[in-house]
């Protein structure tokens, strides 16, 4: 018997999202500690502003911090907070913010505009985000006033910091504020071993949505403004959209242990590195075909029909995109060898035309 055949990994969702992990341990103590005692409410307690602190220290930057329940909630009230109704916000057409937040950005602000520039791998396209600007300056277009950068992107790839000195080159030449997309913020530092705040800085960041649950928190990201200006009325925005946590130390006390000893580094180092390992895995089997670089925590992997069927027959759950055969698999801090080495073992029975290995 193989090694593989005694696997005791069982298939099933580990792969869908870097969402379907647990809370890591550091955040899950972190959690338990903060239960003790009283505390005050709604963001006064002392939790919540160390953990600012430590977020302002990562960064280097005297940026104002605030914690929201999810991403979808970060990116569609920091993008509002940059605009006015009649503004419109430029980002990819593989952005979040355009097909996974149910018209968030666009309700929140009053209606602004989302105009959807070409990406390559995820990453936008500089022309394109340009000519979305120049291409009109009459009253009857939705004035470009933003520009939303996801990182690390929603195809797997990390742009480098000449990429992202470029983009914020651009946008601020443009007169355009610049929004980041950071769900994945922990796996794209990672990446690129470069200070936090460095990142930021080369992109000319407002407005930072630094996320927390796919890192390993149970809930929760941080809006990061290294704008102030922009921070001025930002915690009513909160509260009006239903965002403000009552009991804010569980939110907010996690990021604690997160932070500690760089525990959201290691585990977005993690992540990408059973992401290679899984990509490198795939890349060797005949006929598999890997549709963007494996920068970060996600693989996308074109497969057969009957692939796709066999494996979820076999258990393993993971998001497609109809049309293109592609599956998204995600790492996360949880995802260990042996689940990696699971897959790719009935990967290649399923490409060999069996359903189990
Ligand atoms: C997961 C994710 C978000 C946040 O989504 P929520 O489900 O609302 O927490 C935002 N942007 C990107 C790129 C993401 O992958």
């Amino acid at each position: 018997m193989s090694s593989e055949t005694e696997s005791t990994v069982v298939p099933g969702c580990q792969f869908a999202s870097d969402n379907t992990a647990g809370a890591c341990p550091e955040a899950l103590n972190a959690l338990i500690e903060a239960n003790a005692g009283s505390q005050a409410s709604y963001g006064n307690d002392r939790y919540t502003s160390v953990v600012a602190d430590r977020l302002r220290e990562l960064f280097a930057a005297d940026c104002d911090v605030f914690f929201v329940f999810n991403g979808t909630a970060a990116n569609s009230l920091a993008v509002s907070t940059c605009c006015q109704p009649y503004h419109s916000v430029i980002c990819a057409d593989v952005a979040h913010l355009e097909t996974d937040e149910c018209g968030g950005p666009e309700f929140f602000s009053g209606g602004a505009k989302l105009l959807l520039a070409e990406s390559s791998h995820g990453k936008l396209n500089v022309a394109s985000v340009e000519e979305l600007v120049t291409r009109r300056s009459d009253i009857h277009y939705p004035k470009p006033h933003v520009l939303s950068v996801t990182q690390s992107t929603e195809m797997g790839t990390v742009y480098t910091l000449a990429e992202l000195a470029e983009l914020g080159g651009v946008a601020k030449r443009l007169g355009l504020r610049v929004h980041m997309d950071g769900a994945r913020f922990a796996n794209a530092v990672a990446a690129l071993d470069a200070p936090p705040g460095e990142i930021v800085r080369a992109a000319q960041v407002d407005v930072l949505c630094f996320g927390g649950a796919k890192i390993g928190l149970p809930v929760g990201e941080a809006v990061l403004f290294f704008d102030r200006r922009l921070a001025a009325d930002f915690a009513y925005r909160c509260k009006q959209a239903g965002q403000l946590a009552s009991k804010m130390r569980f939110l907010t006390a996690p990021w604690l242990g997160l932070l500690a000893e760089s525990a959201w580094l290691k585990h977005a180092r993690h992540g990408n590195a059973m992401a290679a390992r899984l990509a490198a895995g795939l890349q060797a089997i005949p006929g598999v075909t890997l549709l963007h670089a494996t920068d970060a925590n996600a693989v996308f992997a074109s497969l057969p029909d009957a692939v796709h069927q066999r494996l979820a027959a076999r258990g393993w759950r993971y998001y497609t995109f109809i049309g293109l055969g592609s599956a998204r698999f995600m790492c996360s801090w949880a995802t260990t060898p042996a689940e990696v080495d699971a897959l790719l073992s009935d990967v290649r029975a399923a490409m060999d035309g069996r359903s189990t290995s």
